[in-house]
């Protein structure tokens, strides 16, 4: 159920290995124990980033911080902040980048800033493979991000692109989160957050009919793996709802007027075309 794959592009994987080269001088040390097993492993813990190193990466790769008011920008800092050392990151490299758990974090903190409980107690583990990777449960095959126990997956090479074109509405980090948000508010139900719980039912009602909508010929808002099931309509809805929100609010307005009372924010504000 809690599998995403996406077609790679080789344009776009050129970008990323772009990036990816910028960010050679912000090497995260390793530890001796990690690269004997070919591992950097990382209690976020012991990281410490200072809220100036968050903040220019945010700046420069974070486009939603960015817009965000300064009083908000410390409000995301300080949850970024409990977020980070809550959780352990395993970097499946030789080479790991200060971005990546900020940046992977920042996701989880963008997709829950207007609900009370963010901190997804249950996922412990943050896995980042340097592309896509292969998973074997319950089959085999290539992935670009998963959520599959108390950990979530994700290729940095894949989630780098999510946020290279922020406006095509794909966006991996986004879309791993909101499954990892249901699973701990619905499948775990500790530390749930009331909003969200109590807003999921309308969302569930109006995005079923849309689900069987866009099933249907001349309809293509949702891509075909979004129909594959109820949970990828889902964090495909945060992603839609996240990069093209003046879009979904043209097709689909009750879909994004439940998300917006579920997430308790309103991305039109942020994206609107005047605002770049
Ligand atoms: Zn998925």
């Amino acid at each position: 159920m809690f599998i995403f794959s996406i077609v790679f592009v080789v344009g776009i994987a050129f970008l990323a290995g772009k990036i990816i080269r910028s960010m050679q001088a912000n090497h995260l040390p390793a530890s001796e124990e990690g690269l004997k097993k070919d591992l950097l492993i990382y209690p976020g813990s012991e990281l410490n980033f200072s809220s100036e190193v968050m903040n220019e990466v945010l700046s420069k790769r974070q486009p939603y911080f960015s817009h965000l008011a300064k009083e908000e920008q410390e409000r995301f800092l300080l949850r970024l902040k409990k977020f980070i050392s809550s959780k352990t990151f395993i970097i499946h490299d030789r080479s790991g980048f200060r971005e990546m758990p900020v940046l992977i974090s920042a996701s989880a903190i963008q997709l829950s800033f207007g609900l009370k409980e963010y901190l997804l107690p249950y996922f412990k583990f943050i896995h980042i493979f340097p592309a896509e990777f292969v998973g074997v449960q319950p089959t085999i095959r290539v992935l670009a991000g998963n959520v599959s126990g108390n950990r979530i997956h994700i290729s940095w090479k894949h989630f780098l692109e999510g946020f290279q074109y922020t406006h095509d509405g794909e966006n991996v980090g986004l879309h791993e989160m909101a499954h990892a948000y249901y699973f701990q508010n619905f499948e775990i139900g500790s530390y749930s957050d009331d909003n969200f719980v109590t807003h999921f039912p309308s969302f569930n009602h109006c995005g079923n009919k849309i689900f069987e909508q866009e099933k249907l010929p001349g309809n293509d808002f949702f891509s075909e793996y979004a129909l594959k099931n109820f949970q990828e309509f889902w964090a495909e809805s945060v992603e839609r709802f996240f990069e093209k929100p003046v879009e979904l609010k043209t097709v689909y307005p009750q879909l994004y007027s439940t998300m917006a009372a579920l997430l308790n924010q309103d991305p039109v504000t942020f994206y609107s075309p005047h605002i770049q």
